[in-house]
Formats: structure tokens, sequence, C-alpha cells
């Protein structure tokens, strides 16, 4: 294409335009650099030498220059600004409409929160959720798994990954864990983090005020799309509709989708079929309820964020009591933090059950974990600390299988849970110890009223 091309003329025409629409130091900073690559009624495709000022001029100038392509073309054309690559691979069409005026100033680098990048300014990206301060477990790790391998190559690993689960149970620490690593790690991606509910909005507002093609920019030119919560995607055929293409647009060019629902894509209500089967194209993991043991590690990883120190006992209280929701758990800790603060005494048991009144509600007859060891340590003459540990002869095995027995009955923990209590031992060694048990009872009478003494002194204390 030659200098004199019919884009070069377009181009003319377009920058006189926008030459009169902003102050020329304006134009001179930020639309010197533009070159026109391709003019349609359907599409015209520009480019800028860099991420930075395609950033600023889609972010401030875009109705100005949509004003002008309107004008040139004669149609509403959709509008794509490219980063035109410097070098070799240029196409001669593109250096054709190269400006002979200087390079624009450089990108200046921010700091990475603050980033323009994690898109939205209303997106609170919370600097704690990092992959650092999540801990895995069996309830969570293929999806803390996945998350990481994603965040390590973006659209290279799994596309789309699908976390789900229930409230409260890490997903957006997850999604918000693979933002903070892509940042520190890859400055130059563009990466678009928001709930559901806000590309809901964003899409609405869009359609109100005609205002489609700059929708569309922001989302399908992003290298990694986190989007929390999208079960808000049911019952909303048009955002569903317009969210169905902006996956395939991203899908198509390996870029990374990242999605998170309190449901596995089946079970999304009016979910149309074509999103959910897109959404089982990649890897769809789920996070379930936490563990004992993963519970209390997660405790203790909190307790240590707010610098003080929980003493044992409370600990393994807050494991036993809250165990459906983490928020929940690390509420509980954080309020439990502030009173020490407060009243400027160590947190004892004492302090907990009364600050903790409203979220786990006094249950008199409820039998612990915790007082069945302290019952049955006691009753065998061993020490408490072995009972939980990894010893294995026959005088610590043995009262540890009672225990592993009376907390199978007496407790509402799965087995799984009760294992994770005794040193992280598998489900299947509780299963072992409760059917031992079960049937020694059945011909050994003096266990038999073992196990009724015990049961009622831990009933009654
Ligand atoms: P969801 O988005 O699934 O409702 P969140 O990601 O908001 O849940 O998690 C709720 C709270 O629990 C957050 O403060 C988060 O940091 C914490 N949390 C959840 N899972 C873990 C984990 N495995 N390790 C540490 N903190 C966790
Ligand atoms: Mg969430």
């Amino acid at each position: 294409m030659s200098e004199s091309g019919p884009e070069k003329d377009a181009w003319e025409k377009i920058a006189q335009i926008l030459r009169r629409a902003v102050p020329r130091q304006q134009f001179e900073t930020w639309f010197r650099g533009m070159r026109l690559i391709r003019l349609g009624p359907e599409r015209v495709e520009l480019s800028v030498p860099n991420n930075f000022l395609r950033e600023w001029i889609y972010r401030k100038y875009f109705g100005v220059l949509r004003r002008a392509l309107r004008e040139v073309s004669g149609g509403d054309p959709e509008i794509l600004i490219h980063i035109a690559e410097e070098g070799a691979d240029s196409p001669p069409a593109r250096e054709a409409f190269r400006p002979r005026a200087p390079v624009p100033p450089p990108a200046p680098r921010q700091p990475p929160r603050r980033s323009p990048a994690f898109g939205e300014s209303d997106v609170v990206i919370n600097p704690q959720y990092t992959f650092d301060n999540f801990v895995p477990g069996p309830s969570n790790n293929f999806a803390y798994a996945a998350a990481l391998a994603v965040a390590d190559s973006p659209g290279k690993s799994y596309n789309p990954l699908f976390l789900h689960g229930s409230v409260g149970l890490g997903k957006t620490h997850l999604l918000q864990a693979v933002c903070h690593q892509l940042v520190d790690r890859r400055t130059d991606m563009r990466i678009l983090y928001l709930s559901c509910e806000t590309f809901t909005n964003h899409f609405v507002t869009a359609v109100a005020n005609g205002e489609l093609d700059s929708f569309r920019y922001r989302y399908r030119h992003v290298d990694v799309l986190l989007i929390d919560d999208i079960h808000f995607l049911a019952n909303r055929e048009r955002t569903q509709e317009e969210f169905f293409h902006t996956f395939n647009t991203l899908y198509n060019a390996n870029k990374q989708i990242i999605l998170s629902s309190d449901s596995n894509p089946a079970e999304i209500p009016t979910l149309e079929e074509r999103l959910v089967s897109r959404f089982k194209w990649g890897i769809v993991a789920r996070i379930d309820l936490p563990v004992y043991e993963t519970r209390l590690a997660i405790i203790a990883r909190k307790v240590a964020m707010h610098g003080v120190t929980f003493p044992d006992d409370v600990v393994r209280f807050l494991a036993e009591s809250v165990r459906s929701n983490i928020r929940e758990l690390e509420g509980a800790v954080n309020r439990l933090a502030g009173m020490a603060h407060i009243y400027q005494r160590p947190v004892n048991m004492e302090m907990t059950r009364t600050a903790l009144r409203d979220i786990v509600p006094p249950t008199p007859h409820r039998v612990s974990v915790d007082s069945i060891v302290r019952t049955v340590a006691e009753h065998f003459g061993v020490p408490v600390r072995d009972l939980m540990g990894k010893r294995r002869t026959k005088s610590i095995a043995y009262p540890r299988q009672i225990c592993m027995f009376l907390a199978r009955r007496l407790t509402p923990h799965s087995l799984e849970e009760i294992g994770g209590y005794f040193g992280g031992r598998d489900y299947t060694t509780v299963m072992y110890a409760f059917d031992k048990i079960r049937r020694a009872v059945k011909e050994d009478a003096d266990l038999s009223q073992t196990l009724q003494q015990l049961t009622s002194r831990l009933k009654s204390s």
C-alpha cells in the first residue's frame, strides 16, 4: 500500500476531525502514534504503539474517536484498536502510515494493585487474597492446583477454569490470587476481574446508551478475564447471549477465562445449554467444606495475621464449632483478636464462649472430639498428645480406636474429619477402628461397660 492509498486519505480526514475535537496538545500526545489499518462500513481497525495509549484512548477518547470514524465511514462500524508490533513482522500496510512524529511518552509504570489492568476502579481486589495466604487441604486442593497452573500459564493449561462451591469457601480468594500472581509476574497482561453483576450492569448500560462497541472492545481485548459469581447469569437471557460471544472470542484467541459459581455449570438455573457445555470445556473444580485439619490451619494462619496467639483449646473449639463457612470462621477469629486487643488480655476459652455466643450457641450436651480425647486419656492414663499423634504402640492405638469409635457415635463429624483430628489419619483408618470396636463390644463385656461409662460421663459433662 502506498503513501497515497485510500487509508492514508481516510486517516487524514479522521485526524482532521480529531484535531478539531480535542486540544492540539492532546492530539499530539494521544493520536500522533495512531494508524489506520483498515476502514470498512462494518469494522475499522486502528493501531497504536502500546497498551497504555490504547487503554487511555479507550477510556478518555473513545467517544470522540467513534464520532470521527462514523463521519468518515458513513456507517457505525465496530472499532478495533490493535497494538502495533514494532519491528520485522509489521506488515507493510502498517508501515505506510507510521507517523513521523516522535514516539509518545512511555507508559508510566503504575503500582500493580492500582493498575487499570484490574478493570473498573470499583472492583475491590483484596491485597490479602494471595496464593500465599490460601491454605490448601483435601477440600480445595484440586481448585487450588488448577488456579496455580492457570496463573502460571494463562490460556495454555486449562481453559476455562471453572471453580464452584458454596458461599465462603474461597472462590473469590482464588480468583484474586490469580490476579495477584499475574500482575506480580507479567505486568504486560491485560487482566479484567469483575463480578458477574458488574458485567451485567455494564451490558445493560451499554445497550441503553448504544455503546455496545466500546463494551465489546472492553471485554474482548483482554488476556485474562475473570468473572466472579457467574451464576448471576441465571435468568438473564440477553446477557447470556452477549457473554456467549465474549467467551467465544476470547477462547478462540487462546485467552484465559476463569469463572466462579455457587454450583456446577449444569445446576445453574436457566443457563443456556451452549454455555453449560462451554463451561465444562476446560476444568471444573469443586471446593468442598474444609476438613477439621484445614480449619485448624486456616485459623492458625488468620490468627498469625493479627500478630496474636490463641491457646490450643480455643483454636480447636473454633475449628469444631464453625464448620460450614470460612468467612464465618475468619469473623470469629477477628472478633476474638479484637477483644483481646480492647481488653488487653490474652484470649481464653471463657472469653471465646462469651464472644461467640451468637455464632456458636451454647450446647451443654453436645459432645466434642476434644472432650472425648480428654476423657479417654484420663481413663486409660495416657497423654492426650499421644492419642492425637502418630505413635502406633498398642497401649496408644487401642485407646485411640476407642476415641474414634466414640467420636463417630457421639459427634456429627465425618470419618475424614475424625481422621484429621487424630494426626491426619485417613478416613479408612477411622472406619477400621470403628468397625473393630463395634465388633469387639459384642464379645467383650468389660469393653462394653467401659464404653457405657465413658459415654455417660461425656454426655453429662
Ligand atoms: P467465596 O467467594 O467462595 O464466597 P471467599 O473467597 O470470599 O469465599 O472466602 C471467604 C473468606 O475465607 C475469605 O476471607 C478468604 O480469605 C477465606 N478463605 C477461604 N478459603 C481459604 C483458605 N483455604 N485459606 C485461607 N483463607 C481462606
Ligand atoms: Mg465470592
